[in-house]
């Protein structure tokens, strides 16, 4: 039975390094049927601003599997980037990557690493939602869900299991962020209890970038949302060696796209010089995620020989370490003279067969209580002085509201400013309930007394309580 699976040839190198590792996938066994789409430079130059065909949605619609090699992104405004609008559209919610070093064959400063980051693929700043709201200061919006963070943990540690692996590691900022990266990082304790034979850390994301960047044996599977994993998945790729190995998988419930993670490099094109293990661990990462891991388990296993025995192209060959020059076309030939073989110092690799990974979305809990405690009023006032606001706030005189502190991009200026303290602009102004429940008519005759005193009022932000708990966070210095 064969696996119908959607293919793009892409830009630059794409097509050359997308032969390439067909012929691998051929030679190995693997049951594919392939219905090609086009993407890229030819679909944006008829106009197209997301670089893809709306007939090609139902092909990815009806395979679910899209392996694809890298477009060349058009420069200049009214192009919308490929990669996120396949992401979002399909809801592609967990990108994995796995990054392991080839030493000595690939010279790296990291000979024992061998790590996989998940990375959250959907929420955080990616939603780009962002204002410019005064003349100083624009604001981009964070958002992270409850749903989002337990698919992504939950993906993380179905990953580990289903790949024996040991330990799941999350990055977070929750020090900070206590409320957007506290929900991520407490999902994942909750949902690190389901999975006793696996251990769970929780590290700092600035001193675990650090500690990664350092010692990346100390890693196995790494979770985090989309912002860290997009800046520390590069980082991890770059220090095995080079980025021009890595694959990655986007995995969604509906479709699932396969790609190496390096661009066109129209540089190289049409030379027959590029690379194509990048986009044959995508394809290797495809193989497992359509049950065809005795399949990936050869290419994997023929790719690493190939690279032990010192076949390289141009971007890692190295005089003393490396045995043969060779081109795209060649290196293909050479892994599929491999097939059936392992590596004799490399450590093979192994893909568990026929492991169902049990990613079901569970019930939502019950849901919380939620009052609502005051709002805050955003207002544009340049030139401002903390006292003189709060002196013209405090006449408004809304019945059951209080103004209870003015705070400067997060840090309270009044009551009880330090004169040192910066002021911007942006200016936030606190009204919470004296005493009786705060309703939203209330906010509305705030608004419209702080319009009538002559208020430039950019934006407001309810206040919430859930089960009585606090749902937004204190200014600095409060
Ligand atoms: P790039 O990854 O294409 O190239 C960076 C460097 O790596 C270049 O020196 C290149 O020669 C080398 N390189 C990359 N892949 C290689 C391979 N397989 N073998 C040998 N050498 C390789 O990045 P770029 O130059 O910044 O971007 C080129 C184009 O690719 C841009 O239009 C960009 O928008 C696009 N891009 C696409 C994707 C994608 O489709 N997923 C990802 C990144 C960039």
């Amino acid at each position: 039975m064969k696996t119908p699976i959607t293919v793009a040839y892409g830009d630059g190198i794409g097509p050359e390094i997308m032969t390439a590792t067909l012929r691998i996938l051929d030679a190995s066994g693997g049951q594919l049927e392939l219905e090609r789409i086009e993407i890229g430079e030819s679909v944006y130059k008829k106009g197209l601003s997301n670089g893809i065909e709306p007939s090609s949605w139902d092909s990815l619609r009806r395979t679910k599997v899209f392996l694809k090699a890298p477009i060349t992104t058009p420069q200049g405004g009214g192009f919308k980037s490929l990669n996120v609008t396949v992401r979002k559209t399909l809801a592609m919610y967990a990108n994995v990557r796995p990054c392991a070093s080839l030493y000595p064959y690939v010279a790296t400063k990291h000979p024992r690493m061998d790590l996989v980051i998940v990375r959250e693929n959907e929420e955080d700043v990616y939603g780009g939602i962002e204002h410019r709201q005064t003349n100083q200061v624009a604001q981009c919006l964070k958002l992270i869900s409850r749903p989002g963070s337990e698919r992504i943990v939950r993906y993380a540690f179905e990953y580990a299991r289903a790949n024996k692996r040991k330990k799941v590691t999350c990055f977070t900022k929750d020090n900070i962020m206590k409320l957007t990266d506290g929900l991520f990082h407490r999902t994942f304790d909750e949902i690190a209890t389901e999975y006793p034979d696996i251990e769970h850390e929780h590290w700092i994301v600035d001193i675990g970038a650090a500690k990664m960047a350092d010692t990346p044996e100390a890693f196995d599977v790494l979770v985090m949302p989309n912002l860290y994993g997009d800046v520390l998945s590069d980082v991890a790729a770059q220090i095995t060696g080079s980025v021009g190995l890595a694959g990655s998988a986007n995995i969604g419930d509906h479709c699932s796209m396969f790609e190496a993670i390096h661009g066109s490099a129209p540089r190289r094109a049409g030379q027959n010089l590029a690379n194509p293990s990048g986009l044959l661990h995508g394809a290797i990462l495809m193989l497992v995620h359509i049950g065809q891991s005795d399949a990936a388990e050869r290419v994997h296993n023929a790719w690493l020989r190939t690279i032990e025995d010192g076949v390289h192209t141009y971007d890692i060959y190295k005089e003393g370490t490396s045995s043969e020059k060779v081109g795209t076309s060649e290196f293909a030939d050479a892994v599929i003279a491999r097939l059936g073989k392992k590596p004799e110092h490399l450590k093979p690799v192994e893909y568990a067969k026929g492991v169902h990974m049990d990613l079901a979305i569970r019930p939502a809990p019950a849901a919380a209580t939620k009052a609502r405690a005051g709002v805050d009023l955003f207002i544009d006032r340049p030139d401002g002085n903390p006292d003189v606001i709060a002196s013209e706030m405090q006449r408004f005189g809304v019945e059951g509201t209080r103004l209870t502190t003015i705070s400067n991009r997060g840090t309270k200026v009044w009551p009880n400013g330090n004169p040192d303290t910066y002021w911007s602009d942006h200016w936030s102004c606190r009204f919470e309930s004296d005493g009786v429940p705060f309703t939203a008519d209330r906010v509305v005759a705030l608004l419209d007394a702080a319009n009538r005193a002559g208020f430039d009022v950019i934006k407001t932000e309810g206040l919430y309580t859930f089960d009585s708990e606090r749902g937004y966070s204190l200014a600095q210095g409060e």
